[in-house]
């Protein structure tokens, strides 16, 4: 079956593109097929990230916080944000809204079936599932298909269990959020809590570790319960949500036009989009969606080249993970060091690939030079298989 685009796994990126797709008057009628293994009616995990001002999913915003706070040993820090609010949705609403907005159109078919191929021949791309082929002018995918090897030496796992916890008493302060708590026992890597009130008897609570390997189960609640019992004094609550992630943070290449597939467009996770010292996705899900976009429409190609600055981020991103893999600094020291000493917004407008080279340089200053330089060097050095 022939349509103009289909996209290939109906998560984070999939629905934020067809979202956008629909919402443009020029690409009105595209025939766009949506393929996933399962249908979207699960709350399997929940997106925080950071935004000036309104954006395109402002009414399923579940909530959103203007002050933060990071604690390391012996240090603590409450922040509030000029610029940016720190926003929270909740997978099912966001899956739900797009879902619901795409029932109106008849050129989006829905299926769901197990993707096993995509490529691209004579300017076309091919799907092939477990049931059937199909085929389109693009295929846009985020399904694994494509991802690079990853392994311990270049990768770290961001692991997480979070639990949405309900109170007895109104203990919560809603407008504060803990972004990092990192006084927790750092035996294992990088280990933070989150600490995110939605209202002042519930909030989102995620035990979070930078490391290279996961925990046995048992791990997360012995440290979830500890953390809401010893640290945040809390007795009688009821667990109303839980939810289990494994974000990879590599130094690996992943490529946004899969080699010998000139049709097949990666995007999310998959193209590269997850950044890798920090594992946030979203809101560059987010930026590429609008770049993909504004090229579908003017007949452009849509795979946006990676420019000079997505390059230089890419290489802090990977110098900061060898610096932890190297084992030179943890992750708890760097950033209580970064949370010390730089202002939290430019933390944030740097994590976020927004900042200028003034602020990189701001950054790069208040952390320690040798440990950076080398890995830095190291990273330069490993840069010969390119990324498009
Ligand atoms: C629990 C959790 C919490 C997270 N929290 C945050 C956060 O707070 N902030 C943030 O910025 N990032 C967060 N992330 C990271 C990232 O934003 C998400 O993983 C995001 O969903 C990535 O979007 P994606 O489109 O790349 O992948 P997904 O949303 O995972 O979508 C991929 C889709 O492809 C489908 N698929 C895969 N393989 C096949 C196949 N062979 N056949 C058919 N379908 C297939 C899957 O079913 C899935 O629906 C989180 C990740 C997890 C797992």
């Amino acid at each position: 079956m022939q349509f103009d685009y289909i996209i290939a796994g109906s998560g984070c990126s999939g629905l934020s593109l067809l979202y956008s797709i629909l919402k443009e008057s020029k690409l009105n009628g595209k025939k766009i097929l949506v393929l996933d293994k399962a249908k979207k009616i699960h709350n399997d995990r929940t997106w925080c990230y950071w935004e000036k001002g309104e954006g395109i999913f402002e009414p399923i915003v579940h909530h959103k916080w203007k002050t933060l706070e990071f604690l390391s040993t012996n240090f603590k820090r409450r922040f509030h944000l000029k610029n940016h609010y720190y926003k929270m949705i909740r997978g099912i609403d966001f899956y739900t809204y797009v879902l619901k907005y795409a029932e109106g159109f008849e050129n989006v078919t829905f299926k769901y079936e197990d993707i096993e191929k995509i490529e691209s021949e004579n300017g076309y791309a091919f799907v092939q599932t477990n049931h059937s082929r199909y085929s389109a002018q693009y295929v846009f995918n985020s399904t694994g298909l494509f991802h690079p090897k990853m392994d311990i030496k270049n990768s770290l796992l961001q692991h997480f269990e979070g639990w949405v916890i309900k109170t007895k008493d109104d203990v919560f302060d809603r407008s504060v959020g803990t972004l990092m708590d990192f006084t927790l026992n750092q035996k294992n890597g990088a280990t933070f809590m989150y600490v995110l009130p939605t209202k002042p008897n519930e909030a989102l609570v995620e035990y979070t570790l930078f490391s290279p390997e996961l925990l046995p189960k048992e791990a997360y609640k012995t440290a979830l319960e500890n953390y809401i019992k010893n640290d945040l004094k809390i007795e009688n609550y009821e667990i109303q949500h839980t939810e289990f992630g494994v974000i990879p943070m590599t130094q690996a290449k992943f490529s946004r036009k899969p080699k010998r597939a000139s049709k097949v467009i990666n995007m999310g996770t998959a193209g590269g989009f997850t950044k890798a010292s920090s594992g946030y996705t979203f809101q560059f899900i987010q930026k590429n969606t609008i770049a993909i976009v504004d090229a579908l429409k003017n007949n452009k190609q849509p795979a946006k080249r990676l420019t000079f600055r997505d390059e230089m981020y890419q290489w802090y991103d990977r110098t900061l993970l060898e610096v932890i893999l190297s084992g030179k600094m943890s992750g708890k020291d760097i950033f209580s060091i970064l949370f010390k000493k730089v202002s939290p917004e430019r933390i944030l407008v740097f994590l976020g690939n927004e900042s200028s080279i003034f602020d990189d340089l701001i950054i790069m200053t208040s952390l320690p030079v040798m440990p950076f330089l080398i890995a830095g060097f190291k990273q330069l050095g490993l840069k010969k298989d390119k990324q498009v």
